[in-house]
């Protein structure tokens, strides 16, 4: 899902990968929103961010 990165945090999000084009220092998240796959995970191991994009891939 690709989506805008603000120039703030989005502070309902904390991550850690800071491999991510909207990650921002502190382990916050900048996309304006964000979406996790898959449907009918059953454990928090089998869930991703579906908007993950890798730093310096252009959007
Ligand atoms: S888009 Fe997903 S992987 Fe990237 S910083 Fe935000 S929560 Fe993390």
């Amino acid at each position: 899902m690709k989506t805008s990165k603000m120039n703030h945090p989005n502070e309902g999000v904390k991550c850690v990968v800071n491999t991510c084009h909207y990650y921002m220092s502190g382990d916050h998240c900048a996309a304006q929103q964000i979406e996790v796959q898959p449907r009918n995970a059953s454990n928090s191991e089998q869930t991703d961010c579906a908007t993950f994009m890798p730093e310096g891939q252009l959007s």
